[in-house]
């Protein structure tokens, strides 16, 4: 089966070498792909569709990569409603929250979770979005752990889903005295477990409820010894040091970094390690912002997510990641429009997989409501999803 998208007014590859400027643009594009992989991208007029291809006329609107969500808590039951009221009366943001979905996950069936992680990888999916990030962390001991990470595993969705181990997501309540022995448990059970599971294993380092460097690396080591990658949760509520030990340890991506310094983001550009930041998550908790320009002039390559979570970002809106990226983290739309494509493909190990439109890369595509990516940002808070393909097949 052949698919020819054309009458793209403009194709936004995502690939400076394929066309115009840092999202390698092409004006008056089309597409070509057989089966699920794109063959060919370049102007309509050069175009030799296979014969028999279904086509999709973008009535010259804009055509992206299905947008990457890269950093999401996607797997939990029980909503937060209550402590977000009580934020916005006023009181702070704990980790302690995050025990409140620990206790209604670990109740909820297998069925009852994959149900709930369907409804929001739909939700997803119309937004645009074809490959997420998820992480585990709502389990909190060995067993419930591993059984998150194979409902993450199991779950069959339009949505590609990218397993991560959060084990070590926050010190659980039974462990508040001392979490040693939990992370004794994490490096010496679940880890070696989650091989071949998770294609990830994360770790939120933070002197405010959450796990020391030191601790930090040893999640990260024995998540190296079974053959994961890694990211960590790093400088959100304090600079702790988890930005220079994500760099040190060669992580694939540091996630959150709003106290990062000059320091960390020279670490994680020489060390190639990805900046994920999480504007929805600032703006809701009235945190500080990442200081992404900072970031960016300094070398570090940045992605943007949801970070959807039911604590501090229940949102699928991966398109307003963007707004926020551009309106509260000074990024401009072309870095804003990489953070949720190739920068995102990236920060999940699978750029050579999606995140552009590019010959050998999966046929996901996005076809937006209007003529520019720039109304991703401008116009915000709509859906401006048209169309969504998903390894050739149109899906939304
Ligand atoms: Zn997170």
């Amino acid at each position: 089966m052949s698919i020819l998208v054309r009458n793209a007014g403009r194709l936004v590859t995502c690939d400076p070498a394929l066309g115009e400027g840092p999202l390698g643009v092409i004006e008056e594009g089309a597409l070509v792909a057989v089966d699920t992989v794109i063959t060919w991208v370049g102007r309509e007029r050069d175009v030799a569709a296979p014969p028999g291809a279904i086509e999709i006329d973008a009535g010259g609107r804009a055509v992206l990569p299905g947008l990457v969500d890269c950093h999401t808590h996607l797997v939990f039951d029980g909503d937060r409603a209550a402590e977000f009221a009580a934020r916005a009366r006023g009181e702070d943001y704990r980790t302690g929250g995050i025990m409140t979905t620990v206790r209604a996950t670990r109740k909820a069936s297998d069925g009852e979770l994959c149900r709930l992680a369907a409804e929001r990888l739909d939700r997803f999916l119309s937004l645009g979005v074809t490959t997420v990030e998820a992480k585990t962390g709502y389990g909190l001991t060995p067993a419930e752990e591993l059984r998150l990470l194979r409902l993450t595993g199991s779950l069959d969705h339009f949505v590609d889903v990218v397993p991560t181990l959060l084990a070590a997501h926050v010190v659980p309540e039974e462990f508040a005295a001392d979490p040693e022995p939990y992370v004794d448990q994490v490096c010496e059970e679940v880890i070696p477990a989650a091989r071949g599971k998770a294609r990830f294993c994360d770790v939120w380092c933070d002197d405010r409820g959450a796990f020391s460097v030191e601790q930090a690396r040893r999640v990260l080591e024995a998540g190296a010894q079974a053959g994961l990658g890694l990211k960590v949760h790093a400088e959100q509520l304090s600079r702790s040091g988890g930005a220079m030990l994500a760099a040190e340890l060669g992580a694939t991506s540091a996630d959150h970094l709003e106290q990062a310094t000059e320091e960390d983001a020279d670490a994680l550009a020489r060390a190639g390690t990805m900046g994920v930041l999480l504007p929805g998550a600032s703006m809701m908790t009235g945190a500080p912002f990442a200081p992404a320009r900072m970031l960016i002039e300094r070398g570090v390559r940045v992605a943007l997510s949801t970070d959807f979570n039911p604590g501090t970002s229940y949102s699928e809106n991966l398109q307003l990641a963007v707004a926020l990226g551009c309106g509260l983290l000074r990024m401009t739309v072309e870095e804003a429009v990489l953070g949720v494509t190739r920068h995102a493909a990236a920060a999940v190990g699978r750029e050579d997989t999606c995140g552009r439109l590019a010959p050998g890369l999966a046929c996901d595509v996005l076809v937006l409501e209007s003529r520019s990516e720039a109304d991703l940002a401008y116009h915000y808070g709509v859906n401006l999803a048209r169309a969504v393909l998903k390894k050739g097949e149109v899906v939304v």
